[in-house]
């Protein structure tokens, strides 16, 4: 997709199917997804707010992602605007003709908790992954996620141009590496944040203080002067 091309819109019938899939697939949660979940600090409270359900009864379209947790991407009225699927199985995930994380194909790439966008005041968080952007909307900062640097498009920096800092926290190997640059090219208000693990480990390993220790915002320094 190029650079520039607009975001089409859903279709009613798409609308509606997605609600519908996510709808099933939230009331299908299950003991493994919902451990999975628990293990990365992810509970039940948050589980609901993000709407995260298992693909026990897959929606037309969907039957490749059966069994696997479904991440809605919502939008700012928590509708959803699609779906990622992320795989629990340990195994290789090729052998089964998938990946750890799969998109429905020809799907827009989107910005997950783009609502985030919307309810923050002037500075915005944006990590790598969607549980990182969950783990640090839980600790109270507005938070979306872009999955990866081909996931970054001229309207998800246009989105972003208004806030006065941008951090991002990408995961500390090349793929985090090329989005960092990605967006810190295309915002100079944007910093990343120096990661020893991804978002998710380092709060599980660390806690949130430690988490909120890493970046230093702007306002706390004004407070402080
Ligand atoms: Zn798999």
């Amino acid at each position: 997709m190029a650079e520039h091309e607009p975001l089409t819109p859903l279709s009613a019938p798409q609308k509606e199917m997605l609600e519908e899939a996510v709808s099933t697939y939230q009331a299908h949660t299950t003991a493994e997804a919902a451990a999975y979940l628990m293990a990365r600090g992810i509970g039940r409270e948050e589980a609901m707010a993000f709407r995260l359900g298992v693909v026990a009864d897959p929606s037309p379209g969907h039957e490749r992602f059966r069994g696997m947790l479904a991440i809605p991407y919502l939008g700012r009225d928590g509708q959803p605007l699609t779906v990622r699927f992320r795989c629990l199985v340990k195994h290789n995930h090729r052998d089964y003709f998938h990946g750890k994380y799969n998109t429905i194909t020809e799907d827009t790439p989107r910005m997950f908790n783009v609502g985030a966008v919307h309810r923050a005041d002037d500075e915005i968080h944006v990590c790598e992954g969607e549980l990182d952007a969950i783990t640090l909307t839980k600790l109270g900062l507005p938070a979306v996620a872009i999955p990866g640097a081909s996931m970054w498009f001229g309207r998800h920096r246009r989105m972003l141009a208004g806030f006065s800092r941008v951090w991002t926290w990408a995961d500390p190997d090349d793929a985090g590496a090329e989005l960092t640059n990605k967006i810190t090219r295309g915002l100079r208000t944007a910093k990343a944040v120096r990661l020893k693990a991804d978002v998710n480990d380092t709060y599980l390993t660390h806690g949130a203080d430690h988490i909120l220790s890493l970046f230093s915002s702007r306002k706390d320094t004004e407070t402080a002067a």
